[in-house]
């Protein structure tokens, strides 16, 4: 038997009118490169968003159709997320730091049929514009005044088509498994992978998102992704924060800058924020450098890759900002694991709790998490065991875009290609990519254990750890050192800084010092390319 209630379908349209009518007057505040404070309400956002879906209708978008953006994060980049999802076609976020090559394969793979973009990006597009053979034209996100002289064919400006159109507009009625948005994966090996979000994945997980054990977002907030738009829709923040009626702060092209995070940080009363570790490591040293502290921010998310123990302390004991590590992966819309504490640990004497605190935290209602061997059987949650993390849950996706393949097994279960211990009180800490894990005599090594371990040297700036051949134990960990500026560590104070904090055997054989690392498009280093550079390096003693 059936239960009785509506089978009120779960749209992105619905957070939208939500908003709307509760907190139409709650404001967005961007940085935009043709205006350093631009702020309207989310009245005027989804007004215009209105009348963008009047602009699609006119360029005969038709449901379903792929439509790129290569932008910031700001309010015109907000707009078009919800123009275009809620219109029925599929928002596609193009990472503009990719490789030229990459970005072209993208736009071809998803058969964009128009590409909107911020000024900057513009020259980018007009040197590949003949090889992207979907694209009908170009929208560029500004206004006349700001709107550059372009040889991109059939080129628009923004606001010209905004002011054209009416701000009334009927929202179809989808069904909720619609897409909404894609996402390609930067991938640090083969060809990135486009993950096709729904409608109804998305406000799940805007759900999720905003519980008090997760952001314990509210009203009351203020919200400030340093994530781009562009990496799995800024962790969903466009969507969750609407949702409550927080306040939003878009940092536009300004987010690797300090100085601009903090002013914004303390001009908009920013009380939470959220990026990967670069990012905060970048405003920890401006705070440093300049003697500034931060006054309203309460909690910052770090998520994307392992959050060290020295950036927890740094914040709490500097700033009494409480550093929450997330994980998750664009295939998880992304969100995975959120470190809130149980009761009592808060009590816990300081070593274990930062121990606890730097795990990549609990699963989310709403994600199934389990720890696998190689032949597939349940590893027992005891904290120790390691094992290829699965997942599954209504967030998760069963494949890519454009391809048959199934990447969910027999159960359901999406095989996230991290290895993670999870302990009985359900904390999941990862322990390496399955693809960078270091087997030494059949044992396995984490090289971000080693990494995170490293990088708490206060003259280590970053370090990443990788496996090299050895003749006895087949692979040793070989570590790859960057100090900080006017540093002068040596390999024997690096090595001996490991004693006692791990075990012996995971010790490298090695340190090599470097100027600097390879990284992805994402900010995270590229250890395909070290692999690669050190494949001949011969360890001492082998
Ligand atoms: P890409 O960088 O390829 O665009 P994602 O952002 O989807 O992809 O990356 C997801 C991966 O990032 C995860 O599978 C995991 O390896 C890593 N990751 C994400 N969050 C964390 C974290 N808190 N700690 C360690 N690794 C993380």
């Amino acid at each position: 038997m059936h239960g009785l209630m509506m089978d009120t379908p779960l749209l992105i349209t619905g957070i939208m009118q939500f908003t709307d009518a509760n907190f139409g007057q709650r404001e967005i505040v961007s940085v935009t490169a043709d205006n350093p404070l631009h702020r309207y309400t989310y009245a005027d956002a989804f007004r215009r968003a209105r009348r963008a879906a009047n602009v699609l209708k006119r360029l005969d978008v038709q449901r379903g159709d792929r439509l790129g953006t290569l932008a910031w994060n700001d309010y015109r980049h907000f707009e078009l997320y919800y123009a275009i999802s809620c219109y029925g076609a599929v928002c596609h976020t193009v990472n503009p730091r990719l490789f030229g090559e990459q970005i072209e394969y993208i736009i071809n793979h998803a058969e964009d049929q128009y590409v909107f973009t911020d000024v900057a990006f513009v020259a980018l597009l007009e040197q590949m514009q003949d090889q992207l053979e979907t694209v009908k034209g170009f929208v560029v996100l500004t206004d006349a005044e700001h709107m550059p002289q372009t040889k991109l064919r059939n080129a628009m400006c923004y606001e010209d088509l905004l002011a054209e159109e009416s701000d009334r507009y009927d929202w179809p009625d989808l069904d909720e498994r619609t897409a909404s948005a894609l996402c390609y994966t930067s991938g640090t090996t083969g060809k990135p992978k486009g993950v096709l979000f729904s409608h109804r994945a998305t406000v799940l997980h805007a759900y999720g998102e905003a519980m008090p054990d997760v952001f314990d977002l509210s009203v009351m907030d203020c919200v400030l992704p340093v994530v781009p738009m562009f990496h799995v829709n800024a962790w969903g923040t466009p969507y969750a924060a609407p949702m409550v009626g927080a306040k939003l702060v878009l940092p536009g092209p300004k987010m690797g800058d300090g100085q601009v995070l903090h002013e914004l940080m303390e001009s908009e009363g920013v009380s939470i924020s959220l990026g990967v570790p670069t990012v905060w490591l970048g405003l920890l040293a401006y705070l440093d450098e300049s003697g500034q502290t931060l006054s309203s921010v309460k909690r910052i998310v770090i998520g994307g890759a392992a959050c060290p123990a020295s950036v927890v302390e740094k914040f709490r004991d500097l700033h009494q900002v409480y550093v929450h590590q997330a994980w998750g992966m664009t295939e998880m819309t992304p969100l995975g694991t959120f470190n809130t504490l149980k009761p009592g640990m808060a009590d816990l004497p300081q070593d274990q709790l930062i121990a606890i605190q730097t795990k990549q935290g609990r699963g989310v209602y709403g994600v199934e998490m389990k720890i696998t061997d190689d032949d597939h059987h349940d590893l027992p949650w005891d904290g120790k065991a390691f094992g290829g993390l699965k997942v599954r849950g209504p967030w998760v996706c069963s494949g890519y875009f454009g391809s048959e393949e199934a990447r969910i097994d027999a159960d359901g279960w999406f095989d996230t290609g991290d290895v993670a211990t999870i302990d009985p009180e359900g904390f999941m800490l990862i322990t390496d990519r399955t693809k960078d894990v270091i087997k030494s005599g059949g044992e396995w090594i984490s090289s971000i254990t080693l990494e995170n371990s490293a990088v708490d040297h206060p003259q280590v700036a970053e370090a990443a750890v990788i496996g090299v051949a050895h003749p006895k134990w087949g692979e040793r960990p070989l570590l790859i050192v960057v100090r900080q500026p006017g540093a002068d560590v040596d390999k024997s104070e690096m090595l001996s800084w490991f004693d006692g904090k791990i075990a012996k055997w995971w010790i490298p054989d090695d340190v090599v010092f470097v100027d600097e690392l390879p990284h992805t498009a994402t900010g995270k280093i590229r250890k395909v390319d070290l692999r690669e550079q050190f494949q001949d390096y011969v360890l001492p003693g082998s």
